[in-house]
């Protein structure tokens, strides 16, 4: 290939073919491409964009570099993915419940990067977990208990984990077409029926912008749909965080009471919404009422939990965390934040927070940190909330005592209280679909 021919094209603005799109990606995976020349083509990507043709192949040839899961004739398998937030312990919750309903659930998520955690971080908090287990062992585990949670090995995807590390260190991540084709690439590797996508939109998200939000939403469901995996997009709220744990251990935790009954009523809310999407694609309820019924049946059952329990032990998990989840990591130093005056909780700015994790050393800046598990926050108060002055709003936990000082700063800086009730945005405000797009 003459990599500086298509370089050039696509630098002024043409679009390159299948063929062409296919080979690349081929002798990229293979190594045959020098890093220099790929940056140039996905920086004149990033700033063209990829037409719809453009953007089937490069998702085509990202799943055909590496190898892609199973399952027998009959079996609807389902997954969700998340575009990333502040304090979303979802998929800790929804995998078992879902999988506790019958509907098999081969999860595949991500580690935490910039301000948002992620669900493979929130997992190895529990001693023992791993989450690099090969697609065999992951199928079959799927296959025995209905439920695997793994990470992107290099059997999967291999071209994008190299893209996405070449886009993360070009300043060429926030382009829909690639991000689009990053994700579903990743996620058609699952042998999926069905996948319900949690696109977070507002000032804690990846992409903060309603309109881009819900265009990331469509050109998602857009290739799944045409690779025959019926796809749901749900919009979700991240102007705020999810749940009140911020941090890994933490987030672990609340998962944990979430799954034994005691989950807060924003995080039951978007775990269900997804989860009743997820019960419709895996043809175990016919209507999202019907759905939701038996999700509250199997919650309530403690099917969930035990579900739950089986995954942590069949990937190596120390189990006694579930009865205990005080075993889990603890940092040593906790501050209370308090309200700084009488009034009404009118913001908890959640972009704020993500950083803070970062700075306690709970996040990373760069994708091969170490993380320590045990820092975060605790948020108690919510949108709305009626607070006086010297009432405890929330809980930090952290390694010193100046670390903690500075995590009350942030909360300072993050909340704002004041003299009216705000006007809070619905946790879940579209559905997009094959249909069309609906508005809540
Ligand atoms: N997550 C991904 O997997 N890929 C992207 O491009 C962005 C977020």
């Amino acid at each position: 290939m003459f990599l500086p021919n298509l370089i050039q094209r696509k630098r002024d603005g043409e679009a390159l073919s299948p063929e062409e799109w296919s080979a690349l990606i081929a002798d990229f995976t293979a190594g045959g491409v020098p890093d220099y020349q790929m940056a140039a083509l996905v920086m004149a990507s990033f700033i063209r964009g990829l037409n719809h043709s453009e953007l089937s192949a490069l998702t085509e040839a990202m799943i055909a570099s590496g190898e892609q899961l199973e399952f027998p004739g009959g079996v609807k398998a389902v997954d969700k993915h998340s575009t990333g937030g502040v304090g979303d312990k979802v998929s800790l919750i929804l995998a078992p419940l879902v999988a506790a309903c019958g509907v098999p659930v081969p999860m595949m998520s991500g580690r935490g990067l910039g301000h948002t955690t992620g669900t493979l971080d929130k997992l190895e908090a529990i001693p023992g977990f791993n989450t690099q287990i090969p697609l065999e062992k992951a199928a079959a585990q799927v296959a025995r208990i209905g439920c695997a949670l793994i990470g992107q090995t290099d059997q999967i995807a291999p071209a994008d984990k190299k893209l996405y590390a070449m886009r993360d260190a070009i300043a060429a991540v926030e382009s829909i077409p690639l991000i689009a084709a990053s994700i579903m690439s990743k996620k058609l590797c699952e042998g999926l029926s069905g996948l319900v996508l949690d696109v977070k939109h507002g000032s804690g998200a990846f992409l903060p912008d309603d309109d881009k939000a819900l265009e990331l939403a469509n050109t998602m469901m857009g290739l799944g749909e045409a690779r025959g995996c019926k796809t749901v997009a749900l919009l979700t709220a991240m102007d705020r965080p999810l749940g009140k744990a911020c941090g890994n251990a933490l987030e672990t935790v609340e998962a944990i009471e979430a799954l034994k009954g005691d989950g807060r009523k924003d995080l039951m809310e978007v775990t269900f919404a997804l989860g009743a999407e997820m019960l419709v694609l895996g043809g175990k309820a016919e209507t999202i009422v019907e759905a939701r019924q038996i999700l509250n049946d199997v919650m309530d059952s403690g099917a969930a939990l035990a579900k739950f329990t089986e995954i942590v032990e069949a990937q190596g998990g120390d189990v006694s965390v579930i009865a205990n989840p005080g075993l889990l990591p603890k940092a040593p130093v906790i501050g209370t934040f308090l309200a700084p005056r009488d009034g009404f909780v009118r913001a908890i700015e959640p972009r704020a927070i993500g950083h803070a994790i970062i700075s306690l050393g709970g996040g990373r800046s760069n994708v091969d940190d170490e993380l320590d598990p045990s820092v975060g926050f605790v948020i108690d108060a919510e949108l709305g909330d009626e607070v006086m002055q010297g009432d405890e709003l929330a809980t930090v936990y952290a390694n010193s005592e100046d670390a903690a000082a500075r995590a009350i700063k942030t909360l300072t800086d993050s909340f704002d209280i004041g003299n009216s009730t705000p006007v809070v945005a619905p946790l879940v405000s579209h559905r997009v679909s094959s249909e069309g797009v609906e508005r809540f």
